[in-house]
């Protein structure tokens, strides 16, 4: 099943998201329109703190929350505090191809000794700490994860607008993930 959605040309956008910040995020982005003389945001983005993933947008377009994995699980005030600063009510979720926060127990040992490497921790710290953490970050599937992430975001803010997309770090360009409600 192909739920992403390359979005070439403004007749890709899902009509849901004509004509909101959804579609203006995806014209700066994938087609490289410019503003100047934007005030007040438009937009909430929750995305990776991937390196690759470089969005192109105007200043002062929208509030941008970073986390691993794009999960928002432990942001939700920083979510509820850019709402209630900004008035916006659309959010843009973008998970991306290739993320860390997929299949961490199948990396657990590379991991760990990297960590271990950088800080010096002892062995049995690093392998508690991964323990600990790590079924909490881990996303399994980028798709999946941000098709439930969104659900569940909709739950909590029912009159927000939240589209999910997927940043394909090969082209650098956002693809619309349908989730069926689109
Ligand atoms: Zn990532």
């Amino acid at each position: 099943m192909n739920r992403l959605v390359k979005v070439k040309n403004k007749d890709d956008i899902f009509n849901i998201y004509k004509n909101t910040p959804i579609s203006k995020l995806l014209e700066y982005h994938n087609f490289g329109e410019t503003k100047d003389g934007i005030n007040d945001a438009e937009l909430i983005i929750g995305t990776c703190m991937d390196n690759r993933v470089q969005l192109n947008i105007p200043k002062n377009f929208a509030y941008v929350i970073r986390t691993g994995g794009s999960n928002l699980h432990n942001s939700s005030f920083y979510v509820s505090y850019a709402l209630s600063a900004s008035g916006v009510k659309t959010i843009a979720l973008i998970v991306h191809s290739d993320c860390g926060m997929v299949n961490l127990g199948g990396r657990k040992e590379k991991i760990v000794n990297g960590i271990i490497k950088v800080t010096g921790w002892k062995k049995i710290y690093a392998e508690d700490y991964f323990k600990s953490y790590a079924p909490i970050c881990e996303i399994v599937n980028e798709v999946t994860f941000a098709i439930s992430e969104v659900k569940r975001l909709r739950e909590i803010y029912p009159t927000v607008l939240i589209a999910p997309l997927l940043y394909n770090v090969e082209d650098d360009l956002l693809y619309l993930i349908d989730d069926e409600q689109a």
